[in-house]
């Protein structure tokens, strides 16, 4: 039975391991996704196998209740607060380690005697800080997200001293716990210590930074359910746990490079505090505004054209008529792409997904740095919804929250349009001086409703 068991696991493991590496190519990420859910149920399957349940009523009552609820909300979320659904995935996932570690902790060192070893308890506390400090951080990142809460940082003086001061303090309470495993008072000071370090890291961070936080805290949710792994014996949770540590972690280095944040930064929290004065100072940016009529006719009359897909394209829910734009271009034979920022939208693959889903070939979407090259050849940019991912700010203006960021290079392009509802300010809560450039024209109005107007202008000139 237990070769069966470890067999199920390690099969498991391959299917996990398999199913992330078919979610780094779009095409493949759905196939990657099922076999990494077909591994999940096998080794749940074998785990429950081998716990010798009574009944198993109650376990599978919990399974139905709690799969009800998931299918339900993932049917019902909207693509623009999966943000918020991961945040509170990953707090979940933080709570569950916490809490498995503190029962194994209270079942072992019960009134019977204390039968902890060294690797029993070193994995329990590493899982009651990392599963503590997951569950508030990303319970606070969701607040943050969901506007329940300010999204602006929140700082006070001596934040990271006493951050510093807290972990040091786990530090030395871990050493009494090992000295006194059946004390109940030094695990209670661990367990507020953890909770309130996930509150504190995460407060400092502002709103524009929750992406890479939300990241970070995916992999804390990994590391955690691997320590679990270690206190229960499971190597699958160890092998689980590490993939989603180390993805992660992969994850957040990638965004942080995307946002021109360090790591260390992140770690340390506090970032995005400069003061968000690009561009409110100055002048008052003068735009110029465009029809639907001209912007039909400037797309008549180009030669290639890059859209710049953000944000307000999810609201708008503009993806399918942006697919009939396109085969209205394609019918006249130009060059017809989209510029994919790795941070526009709300979550990492945001765009590629609601395109994808709007049947727009994978190929067609190209990544900044393949494409930055290409904009001063560009005839036409079309920015959809788009605003913060193009800010020239990131480029010219140290005082901005987003200076350093990389942006695409869309004001480098011959005429740029943008499509949004009114000069409304992007994520990052500044102006864009790009709206003013004399190359750049504004077509006011919902982007789904614009664009079909459009569409049909260019259907009738055809
Ligand atoms: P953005 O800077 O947030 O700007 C979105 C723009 O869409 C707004 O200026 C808004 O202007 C417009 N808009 C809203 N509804 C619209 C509609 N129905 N039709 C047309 N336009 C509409 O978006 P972004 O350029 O994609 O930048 C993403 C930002 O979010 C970055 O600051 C990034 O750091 C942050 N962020 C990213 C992630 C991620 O992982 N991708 C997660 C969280 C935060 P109007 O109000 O004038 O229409």
């Amino acid at each position: 039975m237990s070769t069966a068991i470890q067999i199920a696991y390690l099969v498991a493991s391959i299917l996990f391991i398999t199913g992330i590496k078919l979610l780094g190519k779009t095409k493949d990420a759905r196939r990657g996704n099922m076999l990494s859910a077909i591994g999940m149920l096998i080794a749940i399957i074998a785990t429950l196998l081998t716990i010798n349940l009574l009944s198993y009523v109650e376990i599978f009552v919990c399974i139905l209740i709690g799969g009800a609820i998931g299918l339900f909300y993932a049917t019902k979320v909207a693509m623009t607060k999966i943000p918020e659904m991961v945040a509170l995935f990953n707090g979940f996932g933080g709570l569950a380690s916490f809490a498995v570690a503190l029962s194994d902790y209270f079942q072992k060192s019960s009134a019977t005697g204390v039968s902890l070893d060294a690797v029993n308890l070193t994995s329990i506390i590493i899982s009651v800080l990392i599963g503590g400090v997951t569950f508030t951080g990303s319970m606070i990142a969701f607040l943050k997200l969901d506007g329940k809460i300010s999204g602006q940082p929140i700082t006070f003086k001596g934040q990271h001293p006493l951050n510093l001061l807290l972990l040091i303090a786990f530090v030395v309470t871990s050493v009494l716990v090992f000295l006194n495993p059946g004390n109940l008072v030094f695990i209670g000071v661990l367990i507020g210590i953890s909770l309130l370090l996930g509150i504190l890291t995460v407060i400092p961070i502002g709103g524009a930074d929750m992406p890479v936080v939300i990241s970070l805290l995916n992999s804390y949710s990994g590391m955690a359910a691997c320590a679990t792994g270690f206190i229960l014996n499971n190597n699958v949770l160890i092998v689980a746990g590490s993939l989603v540590g180390a993805s992660g972690i992969i994850l957040t280095q990638i965004m942080c490079k995307a946002m021109n944040r360090s790591l260390t930064n992140v770690l340390l929290g506090g970032f995005g505090q400069t003061v968000a004065t690009g561009g409110q100072d100055g002048p008052a940016i003068v735009v110029k505004e465009i029809g639907v009529e001209e912007t039909a006719m400037l797309f008549d009359g180009a030669s290639s054209v890059l859209v710049v897909p953000g944000y307000g394209m999810a609201v708008a829910q503009a993806q399918h008529v942006i697919r009939e734009l396109m085969e209205q271009c394609e019918k006249r034979k130009i060059d017809f792409r989209f510029a994919i920022h790795p941070v526009a939208g709300r979550m990492p693959g945001h765009m590629n997904v609601l395109l994808a889903e709007a049947n727009i070939s994978y190929d067609k979407l190209i990544e900044m740095e393949s494409i930055n090259d290409d904009f001063p050849n560009t005839d036409l940019v079309f920015i959809v919804g788009a605003n913060d991912v193009v800010n020239p700010a990131a480029r010219t203006n140290p005082q901005s929250p987003i200076y350093g960021m990389p942006i695409l290079n869309a004001d480098k392009a011959r005429t740029v349009i943008v499509s949004k509802r009114s000069m409304g300010k992007g994520y990052a809560g500044i102006e864009n001086e790009l709206f003013g450039y004399p190359n750049c024209l504004m077509l006011f109005g919902d982007a789904k409703q614009t664009i079909t107007k459009v569409v049909s202008e260019m259907k009738d000139m055809s």
